[in-house]
């Protein structure tokens, strides 16, 4: 079964977006865990959260995966911002870790021009502050396009920020289709490589969850602009060739493409078509 979903809106609560995921036809979904542009949570509602467990086994919903807001930046230049990072991550993961199996992604961070090394010092800091042995939410570290200053553009920068971080097995990454070809690893025309690359910097069992996105950028432009399915740079023949990769075929898909939802119900529809599994 293809495990497939999109990121859907968090302001109904845990239930509703169970409830939406299930009518478009999805078994899994991302959220943001509050304002993409920052500011603070909703009080944690736990009677919502059991009436979700409580849906979810009933309607097969596997694992979920939160996103951490676009402004968290680990390796801001201003002190200020790295700590709001850090307070915005700790507080995230408080909230998650009542969740059975929930993930959390963020974007490592932008160094703004204060070299890479610095930004992966900065950022395995703080995950370094913030992971707790008995925290049962995985972090994963997306696959960045390399536009400005990011970090993670390259396996090798996320395999750097996983070797600083002494409880490193909570933590995984989630490679985002539409960053990655951007950031110039051609999953057109080599996937195999690129993934025997991946599994020889990172290692394959670190990767935990896919953004499923087109792009509307040739290869290695640094862009980051995602695409609906098959209408991009990346095509459907070469997404299918992913859904159906031996090496990523269990793993839970993400849609981030520029739709509303019932573009996302469409997608969702024609990528089972296209799994063969
Ligand atoms: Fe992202
Ligand atoms: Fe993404
Ligand atoms: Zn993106």
């Amino acid at each position: 079964m293809l495990k497939i979903g999109c990121h859907l809106s968090s302001s109904g609560g845990y239930l509703s977006m169970g409830k939406e995921a299930k009518r478009i036809g999805a078994n899994t979904f991302q959220f943001f865990t509050r304002n993409p542009r920052g500011g603070s949570a909703k009080p944690l509602d736990l009677d919502d959260i059991k009436a979700f467990e409580k849906f979810r086994k009933e309607n097969e919903i596997i694992s979920v995966l939160a996103h951490a807001p676009y402004t968290m930046n680990a390796c801001a230049k201003d002190e200020g911002l790295r700590e709001f990072a850090k307070n915005t991550m700790l507080d995230d993961i408080m909230r998650l870790d009542n969740i059975d199996g929930a993930m959390y992604n963020f974007h490592p961070g932008s160094h703004v021009s204060q070299g890479a090394d610095v930004g992966i010092d900065y950022i395995s800091s703080m995950l370094n502050e913030v992971i707790k042995k008995d925290q049962k939410t995985i972090i994963l570290l997306e696959t960045m396009s390399g536009k400005g200053s990011e970090v993670g553009r390259s396996f090798e920068e996320i395999k750097s920020i996983i070797d600083k971080v002494k409880l490193n097995e909570k933590l995984g990454v989630c490679l985002d289709t539409c960053h990655v070809y951007d950031g110039g690893y051609d999953i057109v025309n080599d996937l195999d490589n690129v993934l025997l690359e991946f599994d020889r910097i990172i290692g394959l069992d670190r990767l935990k969850a896919i953004h499923l996105n087109d792009t509307k950028n040739p290869f290695a432009s640094h862009k980051d602009r995602h695409e609906k399915i098959g209408d991009g740079h990346l095509g459907l023949e070469a997404i299918t060739r992913i859904i159906n990769h031996e090496k990523l075929k269990d793993l839970p898909f993400f849609l981030e493409t520029p739709n509303d939802i019932d573009g996302y119900e469409k997608e969702i529809a024609l990528l089972k078509t296209l799994y063969k599994y």
